[in-house]
């Protein structure tokens, strides 16, 4: 039977090629982003497969409202991928506490937000799955990635404990640790040099992440084929 995916961050990078993996398989998918215009071609490219939804996944009244409403028009959500990311580089002493806050807003409590909705309909009916997109910065960390890390790792611990807690409901928990890639999450950044107390340290991430931006190795579409395939096969975590 076809599933129903909701995906957020839909509008690029992994959350586009998810939702393009998922249709390929015949699956059915409600495609999230704080804007709808970035889902359009993705509308019309797979009519009646892709229902786009606005979606910020830091607004949590939105995420419940949501979440109820896609259950009343497509009958559940088989599939939550919680992938939508924002990036920051920076020494932790540079790292302001509003940064720190934001990055856990959409890295731990939006993906929390969102699994305490879908979960009482997936326990009723004793199935479903949650896509934890992680990264491998949420297993080991260097110099700037201070802030993104920490979000990754509390994002790991909490699914370490999701996925036991709803084993037995037939829930599957699928998290997701990517290397590099190339998707917009970095931003182009001025090639400039870093100077101040960090250019030795953090200086290097910052190089390392900005040629990243066109040249990662790693292509999102062939992970994204990998996810919905990992998906079938239980394997977990996934590292890619
Ligand atoms: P992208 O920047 O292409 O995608 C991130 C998406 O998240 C964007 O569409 C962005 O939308 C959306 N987003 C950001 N904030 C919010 C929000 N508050 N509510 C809803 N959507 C939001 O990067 P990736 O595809 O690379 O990132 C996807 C996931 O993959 C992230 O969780 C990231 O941490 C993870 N990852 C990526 C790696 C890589 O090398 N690319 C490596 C490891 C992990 P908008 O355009 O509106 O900002």
């Amino acid at each position: 039977m076809s599933r129903i995916w909701l995906v957020t961050g839909a509008g690029s990078g992994f959350g586009r090629e998810i939702t393009r993996a998922a249709v390929a398989v015949g699956d059915t998918v409600v495609a999230t982003a704080r804007r709808t215009p970035a889902l359009d071609d993705l509308v019309s490219a797979h009519p009646g497969q892709v229902d786009a939804v606005r979606l910020d996944v830091t607004d949590m009244e939105g995420i419940q409202a949501t979440v109820s409403d896609v259950i009343a028009r497509h009958g559940r959500i088989d599939v939550l991928v919680n992938n939508a990311g924002r990036a920051h580089v920076g020494a932790i002493e540079e790292t302001t506490d509003a940064e720190l806050r934001a990055m856990f807003d959409v890295h731990l409590f939006g993906p929390a937000a969102l699994i305490r909705a879908v979960l009482p309909d997936m326990r009723a009916r004793r199935s479903g799955a949650i896509v934890q997109l992680s990264s491998m910065g949420g297993q080991m960390s260097y110099p700037g990635f201070g802030a993104y890390s920490a979000t990754k790792f509390a994002l790991e611990g909490m699914s370490e404990a999701l996925a036991e807690e709803i084993s037995p409901f037939g829930i599957k928990v699928l998290v997701v640790e990517p290397g590099t890639f190339r998707t917009g999450l970095f931003g182009a950044r001025s090639a400039s040099e870093e100077t101040g107390p960090y250019a030795e340290t953090v200086g290097p991430t910052r190089r390392m992440i900005e040629s990243n931006v066109t040249t990662a190795p790693g292509d999102p579409a062939k992970a994204a084929a990998a996810i919905v395939t990992a998906l079938d096969a239980e394997r977990t975590p996934l590292r890619l």
